[in-house]
């Protein structure tokens, strides 16, 4: 460690708290600038941030301050991917309530992102698994069922027999149960489907159309 006077946690601190204080990085919609719409990716709160997440948001927390240095109303939000499998998976492991898992490990991501001094606006924070953000996947859903575009009908899935959970193609290897090495079985359950295909014509024809934005930059 080369010998200097450079205190990190004392400057890293002071600027954090000035830009938490002054708002600096919270989305106003300003109709004089064009705006941004920046999302990364959320992640799915695991527990800890890794150096693959670092690399990811360094990259995204650069294109926003620079696309704000250009004048640009910047929108670049963060949020949690919490839903599901990866959840249930690793409440079963541990015991406790998926919830409580979930909850727990959001906190304590979120404390490390902030430690990063990257530029979210944490005022519009999502996290999937809480009711005022699923409330409009289901809403989408019903939707989507009144206007006959989500079906029921059975299908096979991976089924391990031990955990009594279904799993996806890339939880099962070798033919067996990644956590417990059963044998990996085909059953039949009736599950929800999406008739995504009625607008695959759709999508193609509008498909030029799509490079705006990628561009801009
Ligand atoms: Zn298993």
């Amino acid at each position: 460690m080369p010998d200097t006077d450079y205190n990190f946690t004392d400057i890293e601190n002071k600027w954090q708290e000035y830009w938490k204080d002054t708002k600096q990085f919270k989305a106003i919609e300003d109709l004089k600038k064009k705006k941004y719409y920046l999302l990364e990716m959320f992640p799915y709160p695991s527990g800890d941030i890794h150096m693959g997440h670092v690399r990811n948001y360094s990259i995204g927390d650069v294109v926003s301050r620079f696309k704000i240095m250009q004048g640009f109303s910047v929108i670049h939000p963060m949020g949690w991917d919490a839903f599901g499998l990866p959840a249930e998976n690793a409440a079963i492991k541990r015991n406790i309530h998926p919830a409580e898992w979930t909850l727990q490990n959001i906190a304590k991501m979120r404390l490390q992102l902030v430690r990063m001094g990257f530029s979210y606006d944490w005022e519009r924070e999502v996290a999937a698994c809480l009711p005022d953000y699923y409330k409009w996947g289901q809403w989408l859903f019903l939707r989507f069922y009144e206007r006959g575009l989500a079906y029921r009908k059975s299908a096979s899935v991976n089924w391990c027999d031990s955990c009594n959970t279904v799993l996806a193609n890339e939880q099962v290897e070798d033919g067996r149960c990644w956590r417990c090495k059963t044998e990996v079985t085909q059953k039949f359950l009736e599950q929800w489907f999406l008739k995504i295909t009625d607008y695959a014509e759709e999508l193609l024809e509008y498909l030029d159309k799509f490079t705006v934005g990628l561009n801009t930059f």
